[in-house]
């Protein structure tokens, strides 16, 4: 028998879990005529409400369900490294709690991985349901991306993810604190096969994502998968150089010709105070790259376990 770890991050999902758990093994008896037997790895991500107690009650019917259960909410990314670090399967797969990543399509997956690819990756082709202002950040979000960063971030990817237990491991060697997974899941490369589907509404509860939580998600990936932010800074500080030379001949040919009146004092005020900006915007950036380097340095554990079974 061969075992396939179900990964399932939840944050305040007491509604979501049974549920969840219900479409799941609903795919069984398509993986058992595989000779492959599921385990559950339920995530609890320091939730203020009842989900641990939800999977306590499934754990007491089917001794194939587990929990990793932490100290406080870490986020996701922790959850995700939880998750695969206590998985045991040859075969491992991300799903969301809120059903949002369709069990059904479990049994198509994994005959692509019988097909020989290493990893499934899922991607939304419409995002129906979400605010247009959301939509229209996240497309230029990826659009930037592309031109920004060498590892290939795709558009509406998706965690869900099924892996075999060699590309589990290339993922768990990436010791990263500050883990952006739509980046490493590209940067670990080997054979991908994407499956498209419609966006699924939330089965119960409601989305943790904040316009602004996104924004600042957004910032961390481009931080964690480009370093061309820090280039601004040479590109600027050439730019200013070529403008300064030009200006100092255009400034000594027009004193040679025409004395020095003093004048010019607004010019010197835009140039004094843009120049001022960019400094600082360039600073600033070097202090973000910084932030995280100093976090990476600080090697915290990604996570702390209170419970686990
Ligand atoms: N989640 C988590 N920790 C968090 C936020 C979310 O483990 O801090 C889980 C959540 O329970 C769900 C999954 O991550 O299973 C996706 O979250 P959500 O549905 O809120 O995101 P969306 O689908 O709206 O992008
Ligand atoms: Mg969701």
């Amino acid at each position: 028998m061969k075992t396939l770890s179900i990964i399932v991050p939840c944050y305040n999902e007491e509604e979501s879990v049974p549920l969840f758990y219900a479409e799941t093994v609903k795919q069984e008896p398509f993986f058992k005529e595989k000779g492959v037997e599921f385990e559950f790895i339920f995530v609890d991500d320091g939730s203020r409400d009842k989900t641990v107690e939800q999977v306590r009650a499934l754990h007491d019917k089917d001794e194939r369900v587990h929990l990793v259960s932490f100290s406080r909410n870490f986020g996701k990314e922790s959850a995700i490294i939880a998750g695969l670090e206590k998985s045991i399967g040859d075969f491992t797969v991300l799903m969301d709690a809120d059903l949002q990543d369709p069990p059904s399509i479990l049994p198509e997956m994994y005959g692509y991985i019988e097909e020989g690819y290493d990893s499934v990756a899922t991607r939304r082709v419409n995002r129906k349901g979400e605010p247009p202002i959301r939509s229209f950040f996240a497309r230029r979000f990826y659009g930037l991306m592309r031109k920004i960063s060498k590892t290939e971030i795709v558009d509406g990817a998706r965690d869900y993810r099924l892996m075999t237990r060699q590309v589990t491991d290339a993922i768990l060697s990436m010791h990263e604190y500050n883990r952006f997974s739509k980046g490493i899941f590209g940067w670990v490369g080997y054979k991908t096969k994407w499956i498209e589907y419609e966006n699924v509404q939330r089965a119960a509860g409601e989305t943790k994502w904040s316009f602004w939580k996104l924004f600042l998600y957004s910032l961390d990936g481009i931080m964690a998968f480009s370093t061309m932010p820090l280039s601004i800074a040479s590109f600027f500080g050439i730019f200013f150089c070529f403008i300064a030379f030009i200006f100092m001949i255009f400034i000594f040919v027009r004193a040679m010709m025409y004395g020095d009146p003093v004048a010019g004092w607004p010019s010197m005020m835009c140039i004094i105070s843009l120049i001022g900006g960019v400094q600082l915007l360039c600073i600033g950036i070097m202090g973000q790259y910084m932030s995280k380097l100093y976090m990476e340095v600080k090697d915290r554990p990604k996570y702390l376990v209170k419970e686990e079974f």
